[in-house]
């Protein structure tokens, strides 16, 4: 059985979370949260109401230590999202901050109070033993950016395989003091950003939410890892031209990485003009946890999400089903993966879970090519990113990239629209730069134009729509399916 947070075990005096002035070490998050677990035990599943806090990570560890599969809710959830969450996952109780004002569904339920106040220094409860490794530990539900959340049911056998998978690859370590600024109800957030730097027995400094000047405050400080997703490196980059002390405080991080969407390449290139510092791609979704990532200690590859970590098995598929060998750099596939870091099902839904796998292979619905060194790099996603058009299979983000090349274009979705001739035709929706230094906003034709010369006239955008803003999830993930032309 596999022992989640040794340092917890130990009794660490180590700092293991902070959040402004409140913090606690291993040591005494041992105690709240062995003392949470001691009180949820028994229950089979619970909500968790998945606020930035302090109290979100305790009552996480409490549920792990517990062996109670727990269901992170996002607090900004709209009401029929989270009707549908209550309902499908049906936990027997919820815990929450003691100022923490419920909506209908949960507030139904029996509710207990998370308490992240400093314990006294003295021994907490002893621990309890360690659940078995295929036990659900968490319920996390998909981001929805393709359809209605699913709930994946993640074992702890997953969750310990990619914790100790991304050590591999970034040379994680317990003198890691990780600054965090990402919503605690998806993977990223609550799993690689909270479990896994009490995994290392290293630290989080949690920020509640993201802005630059925090960023820099803590870089220039303990923090040694960030952590974030690429509207914050976007942010990051513009702000980085301008501020020496950010660029500055970013030269010293020892690990820059972003995952959950694409990171653009004029967002790496200013991020590394700006500071000296590369972004570190990381792939992998809620089903899977992690799948590839650029190594720390390895050869530059910018603009791909890197090599298989360890244990992880991926392939990609043509549209016959067969396996492509070799790395062309050129043919796409859709990336299927297998190996122990993989779900056990979507709650409620065996027909989903028996439609997603291919023999023992995941299909991930995203689609990449493989380069000689083995390094892959994400085309788009099936049902949105990979536009057929004229007899072209043709990747929406290599057009976003070069709309982002242009210093006239802040943001950039590309999708594909049914077309009689061409079977779909190229679309394109901008977000014009507004910054002070921004010239004229450019034309549509003017844009259409530049894709054609970089990339090729078959490339070309058929229509180009200026937007104010692009749709976005919470993780700042575009929403194409409300693009409607
Ligand atoms: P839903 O499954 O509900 O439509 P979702 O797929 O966005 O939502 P997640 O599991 O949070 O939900 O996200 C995983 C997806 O994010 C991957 O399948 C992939 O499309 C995308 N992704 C993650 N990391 C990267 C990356 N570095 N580059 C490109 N895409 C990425
Ligand atoms: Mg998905």
């Amino acid at each position: 059985m596999n022992v989640l947070f040794p340092a917890l075990r130990e009794g660490s005096p180590a700092p293991a979370l902070r959040f402004g002035d409140r913090a606690l070490s291993h040591r005494q998050l041992a105690s709240v949260a062995g003392a949470l677990a001691e009180r949820i035990a028994g229950e089979t599943r619970i909500a968790l109401w998945a606020t930035p806090t302090l109290e979100t990570s305790v009552g996480v560890v409490a549920a792990l230590l517990a062996g109670v599969a727990a269901v992170p809710v996002n607090p900004k959830i709209g009401e029929s999202e989270l009707a549908h969450i209550v309902g499908d996952s049906a936990p027997s109780l919820v815990l929450a901050g003691a100022d923490d004002e419920l909506p209908g569904p949960l507030a139904a339920l029996p509710r207990i109070d998370v308490d992240a106040t400093e314990p006294p220094e003295e021994p907490g409860p002893a621990l309890p033993m360690e659940p078995a490794d295929e036990t659900p530990a968490l319920i996390v539900y998909t981001s929805g950016t393709t359809g209605p959340p699913k709930g994946v049911v993640l074992p702890r056998r997953a969750i310990a395989h990619t914790l100790d998978a991304l050590q591999d690859a970034w040379q994680w370590t317990a003198d890691d003091v990780l600054v965090h600024a990402l919503p605690l109800f998806h993977v990223h957030g609550l799993i690689l950003g909270v479990l896994g730097p009490l995994r290392r027995g290293g630290s989080v400094h949690h920020l509640g939410r993201f802005d630059t000047d925090a960023v820099t405050r803590e870089l220039s400080g303990e923090g040694t890892m960030l952590f974030g997703v690429p509207t914050m490196y976007h942010r990051l980059a513009v702000e980085a031209g301008r501020d020496p002390a950010l660029a500055k405080a970013l030269s010293r991080a020892r690990l820059l990485v972003s995952g959950s969407a694409a990171l653009p390449l004029t967002d790496h290139e200013r991020i590394a003009a700006a500071s000296g510092r590369r972004v570190i791609e990381r792939y992998g979704m809620t089903e899977t946890l992690m799948n590839t990532s650029v190594r720390a200690d390895g050869p530059e590859a910018t603009g791909t999400v890197g090599v298989p970590l360890p244990g992880v098995y991926v392939r990609l598929v043509d549209d016959a089903g067969q396996a492509i060998e070799g790395g062309d750099g050129e043919t796409v596939g859709e990336i299927q993966v297998r190996g122990p870091n993989l779900f056990v099902e979507y709650l409620n839904r065996p027909d989903a879970t028996a439609a997603a796998f291919d023999g023992g292979w995941f299909r991930t619905g995203d689609m990449a090519v493989r380069d000689a060194a083995g390094n892959y790099r994400i085309v788009g996603r099936r049902a949105t990113d990979l536009i057929k058009s004229g007899g072209f299979k043709i990747g929406a983000g290599e057009i976003e990239n070069a709309l982002l090349a242009h210093p006239g274009v802040a943001e950039a979705a590309v999708t594909g629209v049914p077309d009689e001739d061409l079977g779909e035709r190229i679309v394109a929706w901008v977000v014009a730069e507004r910054g002070p230094d921004a010239g004229p906003p450019p034309s549509a034709e003017e844009l259409a134009d530049h894709v054609a010369r970089q990339l090729a006239p078959h490339k070309r955008p058929r229509t180009v729509h200026f937007l104010d803003a692009l749709p976005r999830n919470d993780m700042g993930k575009i929403l194409k399916r409300e693009l409607h032309a």
